[in-house]
This record gives structure tokens, sequence and C-alpha cells, in this order.
């Protein structure tokens, strides 16, 4: 059925917003593939394992990268320009072709390098260092930004921050799910954002649904700031 949607181009790609937490301002967006179906549309985690078994994936991303690529020309002009990421699974990160994708995609749509940023896992880069380092410093040399995607649930090995060109880290929904209240996700998150931010690396928090998760750092920082100025 997947083979049959990917000759009858029944995919679509829908957009997650991403705004900074401190201007509320929207900066960007991910690229999440949908499959119609005659039910309604089926999200990517129920289908991208076999997307991944089948080898299906490689056309999928190809799909995925051109199609947000030239949605995102059509974005309104922002300063900074709008960034779009784009998940590129396992697979597709090995496979000989991706680097050539990346600049063809980016070529065909008239896109700015600089506006697309690579996510990968943390699995991902773990299974042949080497290998990913390559391939990160060739995608780099096209101009595309790398993030590193669900941030803290693979094997969280931070060498790998200074080990590979990173530019993002999006920390995974399980963590921002316990925030304001988790005092474990509180201090993981403050943690992450503080050490990316040491190391001039994006932190990008996932699953942000709720007011107060997304407050939870401005609130953090005012109750600092006010007991800074108790103490004085
Ligand atoms: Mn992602």
């Amino acid at each position: 059925a997947l083979r049959d949607a990917l000759a009858h181009d029944d995919f679509l790609v829908q957009y997650q917003p991403e705004f900074d937490v401190s201007s509320g301002h929207w900066v960007g967006a991910e690229a999440l593939v949908r499959w119609r179906q005659p039910q309604g549309l089926m999200a990517a985690g129920e289908f991208i394992d076999i997307a991944e078994q089948s080898g299906l994936i490689l056309p999928l991303g190809r799909y995925v990268l051109l199609q947000a690529c030239r949605d995102a020309c059509q974005w309104p002009e922002r300063d900074p320009p709008l960034t779009l990421r784009v998940n590129v699974s396992a697979q597709q990160f090995d496979a000989p072709g991706l680097v050539d994708d990346v600049a063809d995609a980016l070529a065909i749509c008239g896109l700015d390098p600089g506006r697309l940023c690579l996510e990968v896992t943390e699995t991902t880069l773990m299974q042949d260092t080497r290998g990913a380092l390559r391939t990160m410093e060739r995608l780099k040399g096209v101009g595309v930004g790398l993030a590193v995607d669900d941030f803290g649930t693979g094997y969280s090995s931070l060498a790998y921050l200074k080990t590979f060109p990173i530019d993002a880290v999006k920390v995974d929904r399980s963590f921002i799910a316990g925030l304001p209240g988790e005092r474990f996700d509180v201090a993981l998150v403050t943690a992450i954002r503080e050490l990316a931010q040491a190391l001039e690396i994006d932190v990008v928090a996932e699953g942000v649904e709720r007011t107060e998760q997304r407050d939870a750092d401005r609130v953090r920082r005012l109750r600092r700031a006010s007991a800074a100025r108790s103490r004085r």
C-alpha cells in the first residue's frame, strides 16, 4: 500500500510551527509527512517503521524534502528568514545520494540553503561516527544547518556536541511534557538549555502544547531575576 501511495502521490506535508520563546515570533517550522487515507490523515509515526523496513523511506524522504522546500519558498519573508526543518532517517542519512538530493531540492526550488536545517536522531549519529561526520561536513558544505532530534532519549553522548557540526538540539517532548511542574524535567531542560547556550547551539523544545509549558522558561528566569533582586 505504501508503494502504491508513493506512485499515486497520496502523501501530504504538514508543518509544526516553531516560536521564539522570548519574542513570541514565528521563526520556522518542521515538515511532517501525512498519508492520505479514506478515513483521514495518518501520522508519520504510524508508517515510518514500515517505510524504513521496506526501503521506501528513501523515495518518501526525497518527496518530503522537495515538497517542504517548495512550500518554504511560499512562506512570508521574515528577518531572520523562517527556518525549515526536515527529518532525515538513519537510512537516508547513510544513503550515498543524500547530499546530492539536498543540493538538488534547494536548487530546484531556489531556497536559500541557510534556511534549511536537517534533523537527525542521536541513534543515527552513533551508528557510524566517522561516516556521520563525513556526511555532516558535506552537508555543511552545501550550507544547510544540522539539528539533533529527540535530544536526550537516545545515546545522549555529550561528546557528539563537540564532534559534530551541530546547529541545534531539539529537546525531546517527553521532557517538555512535565513542564513546569516536574522537578526532574525542569532540571533536565534547564541544563540542556544552558549547555547548548554555552556551546552556541540553538535549543528547540518539542511538543509545547500548553501556555504553562511555553512560559516555563520565562517564568523561571523571572523568578531567578526577582530572587537576585531580593538578595540585593
Ligand atoms: Mn523532528
